[in-house]
């Protein structure tokens, strides 16, 4: 996918990265306790280290649970469904699930980029979503 500078972007794409064309987030994981974050963290916020090493989040995850949201700001179209993902990595990650698309507590989903909130001109804003693999 590609993005040009001028185009609004929820994610920069220091959160987020494809490796052999899957998506990923990018988080971080401490030198030293082992602590994994989303997103990255500069320091620990389990024993204070400073710096994190780069750590992929995915491409597969797990429902731990989800909400359906019926208010929101003008620019997130209602309802839609949030749902934590918990990934391998043991870092548990906010995110909405893709349109469409029913909630279930322990699904395998990965990591799809789509349309997230509209800006007054319509335009979409790319966003990570959580997207069941069946
Ligand atoms: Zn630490």
């Amino acid at each position: 996918m590609s993005e040009t500078k001028s185009e609004p972007q929820l994610h920069g794409p220091d959160v987020y990265a494809y490796e052999e064309g899957r998506l990923y987030l990018v988080g971080s994981r401490c030198p030293e306790c082992g602590a994994a974050f989303y997103p990255p963290q500069a320091v620990c916020a389990r024993c204070g280290h400073r710096g994190g090493d780069r750590l992929l989040l995915g491409p597969e995850g797990t429902i731990y649970t989800w909400s359906r949201v019926h208010r929101s700001t003008p620019e997130f179209q209602t309802p839609y469904v949030l749902v934590y993902v918990d990934f391998p990595q043991d870092v548990r990650v906010l995110m909405p699930l893709a349109d469409g698309v029913e909630p279930e507590i322990g699904a395998t989903v990965e990591l799809e980029m789509q349309d997230g909130p509209r800006l007054e001109d319509g335009k979409a804003v790319p966003l990570v979503h959580a997207s069941p693999l069946d």
